[in-house]
């Protein structure tokens, strides 16, 4: 079987988007079964307007926009296709959309007629760690499962085990899936079951935290993110806090450089208060 194509459009418009591209880019390294790409939507199209509205969207108004979604996008990629005259024209398996809609019920996914919405509208600082960027990456492979294992398409399992397709309809437990992230063994055997155990070891290797490395390492995809301005162990929303942009510019200055600054600023206090003091200009 060859790699099952993922097709991402991402609606987000805040936060760091290169390093959310790379993060998600770099699932196409670990392992070769699913293919991850990013296509771009048009300005006007229903669904994405839908999903930038300011309000609340249930799943069900969502879903009946996915069809048409899915049809305009095959157009949209045949016709791009032809203009560019590329050789692989053909549209992805599944359709992703990455969005900052919020769902009711404290829903943030949903999947219908090949194309799977992914909302971050209900997701809230208290809820890291894991970051919001980790939260998106593991929703994408719970796509990604679902696009090859029809038995695991629909919700799949009520405990909160930590299993990728833990259904948590406390919001909270979101965080443990994201955390732990592993197949939990039902769900392997529906993959059994489903044709695909070839690829247990391919989503095992993805949901795997340890490939994104240290901040501290610039060759590793954790560095890397780090570099294009998103510290992936102290952001934890789309957009750095104040203080998250201080605490990322001191590990990357490092403490050397804090202390050096903190000298200088003491010296001129000293210096400044000395000159009052003597009563000198
Ligand atoms: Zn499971």
């Amino acid at each position: 079987m060859g790699r099952k194509r993922i097709g991402i459009f991402s609606s987000i418009d805040a936060g760091n988007d290169a390093a959310l591209r790379y993060l998600i880019l770099q699932l196409n390294t670990l392992q070769s079964g699913f293919e991850f790409e990013f296509l771009t939507h048009g300005p006007e199209d229903r669904l994405i307007l839908m999903l930038t509205r300011d309000e609340p969207l249930s799943r069900e108004a969502v879903r009946e926009e996915c069809e048409g979604f899915r049809q305009r996008m095959t157009d949209r990629v045949s016709m791009l296709g032809s203009v560019f005259q590329t050789r692989e024209a053909i549209p992805p398996d599944r359709l992703v959309v990455l969005t900052k809609a919020t769902l009711t019920n404290n829903f943030y996914s949903l999947r219908q007629d090949g194309v799977s919405i992914i909302a971050l509208g209900n997701w809230e600082r208290w809820m890291a760690p894991p970051s919001i960027l980790e939260f998106v990456l593991t929703l994408t492979v719970r796509e990604a499962i679902a696009t090859v294992s029809p038995r695991l398409r629909g919700s799949v399992h009520l405990g909160t085990k930590g299993c990728v397709c833990d259904v948590t309809p406390v919001l909270s437990d979101v965080r443990q899936k994201v955390m732990s992230s592993y197949l939990c063994g039902y769900c392997r055997t529906a993959m059994a079951e489903d044709g695909v155990s070839d690829l247990i070891p391919a989503v095992e290797k993805m949901l795997s935290k340890s490939w994104i490395g240290s901040a501290d390492d610039p060759s590793s995809p954790a560095g890397v993110v780090s570099a294009l301005g998103h510290d992936l162990f102290i952001v934890k929303g789309l957009e750095p806090t104040m203080w998250e942009r201080l605490r990322s510019t001191l590990r990357r200055e490092g403490a050397q450089q804090l202390v050096t600054s903190v000298s200088s600023v003491f010296v001129a206090v000293a210096v400044a208060a000395l000159i009052v003091t003597l009563g000198l200009k």
